[in-house]
């Protein structure tokens, strides 16, 4: 008989879930409380939850975690982990300490479908979508994990951002569960502001997401004009930057802050230029008259392989930069973590470059039990 993975539920979920087992929905509340604020897996741990309940959950649940093929630690902090999702398909899930927050960069999809000429995970192709149970394993698993290893009680991760694998608005109806069991108080606590959602711009999703689960929106922008982001981003092609900005102006009164973030990977010779920075100024002052304020992410490009591209020069960088901040733009160019152990935007691609041997060392792995065991806790 197959059981309901857990984990697959946000509170209602599991409060309907624990409906259909005869039970209210605080005994469901406490249930989400011993998963997610204490990583615990065993029903049996579960002390405060009444025996014939626990029996019940023995027979009818499971809470699945993803194996683990490996974790790479960088020199900077940075950790990174390759999950195996099955047949194969890995996804990645980076962790980056800083002084004042703990950010995951999350997976949404094995591979991804929109095929952007800059990103690794692109080249890739698209094999699934994940479940929310997978997507939500992936905080599960590194939250519990960093308590141990950091020896405390304290929550480590405080900002989530949805920018690892995949395009998360092409995997809607499981992105939005997770959210809200990473907002929820009773899961993992994170305020609307400190969990985003990065998109190459799914129109309609954008207009969704703005009644489903506003949470922070980073739009990957990467080019000034339709001409030059159809050839970035394919995207661009179904839903182009008119209508793209058009759904930005009306995501804004609904986000978190009074702002949206765009996203700018610097290429060399291709999107670098001083006139990509004067169109990039035009269009974004042509939509803050029409309210839509926007701060400016520019992403020094992490080059692989097959791309064919290259990063855009420090000085290029700080120059375009200067002509953003001139026009009154905040302007932020992003530190790369992570780069020596493949971890930095982009470079996520679930080690699928060698799938043979990825496939090799997965089966060995699958045989292995997992290396983080929940810790122990005493209500
Ligand atoms: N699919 C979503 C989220 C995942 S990609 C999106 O495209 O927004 C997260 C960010 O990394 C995006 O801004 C993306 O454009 C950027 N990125 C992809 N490949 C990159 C690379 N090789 N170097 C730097 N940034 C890259
Ligand atoms: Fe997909 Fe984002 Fe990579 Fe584009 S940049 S291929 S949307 S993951």
């Amino acid at each position: 008989m197959t059981t309901a993975n857990l984990l697959d539920f946000d509170l209602d979920g599991l409060a309907a879930f624990c409906e259909r087992l005869g039970e209210k929905r605080f005994r469901a509340v406490q249930l989400f409380r011993w998963i997610h604020q204490r990583g615990q897996s065993r029903f049996d741990e579960m002390s405060d939850l009444a025996k014939t309940l626990r029996a019940k959950l023995q027979t009818t649940a499971h809470i699945a975690a993803l194996p683990v093929v490996s974790m790479q630690a960088s020199a900077d902090g940075t950790i990174k982990w390759l999950f195996d999702v099955g047949e194969g398909n890995a996804v990645e899930s980076v962790f980056i300490p800083e002084s004042d927050r703990g950010t995951l960069c999350v997976s949404s999809q094995a591979g991804c479908a929109v095929g952007c000429r800059f990103c690794s995970t692109g080249h890739q192709g698209f094999s699934r979508n994940l479940t929310t149970g997978e997507i939500v394993a992936q905080l599960w698993y590194a939250e519990h994990f960093l308590r141990q290893r950091f020896n405390t009680d304290e929550r480590v991760i405080s900002n989530v951002v949805m920018m690892g694998m995949g395009e998360p608005l092409q995997n809607y109806g499981a992105l939005i569960p997770a959210l809200k069991v990473m907002l929820d108080d009773h899961g993992y606590g994170l305020s609307r502001r400190r969990v985003t959602v990065s998109t190459s711009g799914v129109v309609p999703m954008i207009e969704r997401l703005s009644n489903d689960c506003p949470v922070a929106l980073a739009v990957s922008l990467h080019a000034p004009t339709d001409s030059l982001r159809d050839g970035l981003v394919p995207l661009n092609r179904k839903y182009p930057l008119a209508e793209l900005m058009a759904a930005c102006i009306e995501y804004l009164p609904k986000a978190p802050r009074d702002f949206l973030t765009f996203e700018y990977c610097m290429l060399a010779g291709v999107n670098d230029q001083p006139e990509h920075a004067t169109q990039l100024i035009e269009l974004l002052q042509t939509h803050k008259r029409r309210g839509l304020n926007s701060k400016i992410n520019l992403i020094p490009f992490n080059p692989f392989p097959e791309s064919g591209l290259r990063c855009a020069d420090r000085s290029t960088v700080t120059a375009f930069a200067d002509r953003l901040v001139a026009a009154g733009f905040v302007t932020t160019v992003r530190k790369t973590r992570g780069d020596d152990i493949d971890a930095a935007c982009g470079q996520l691609a679930g080690d699928v470059r060698d799938r043979t041997q990825a496939q090799t060392r997965m089966r060995a792995l699958r045989e292995q039990p997992i290396a983080f065991k929940p810790r122990e806790v005493t209500p």
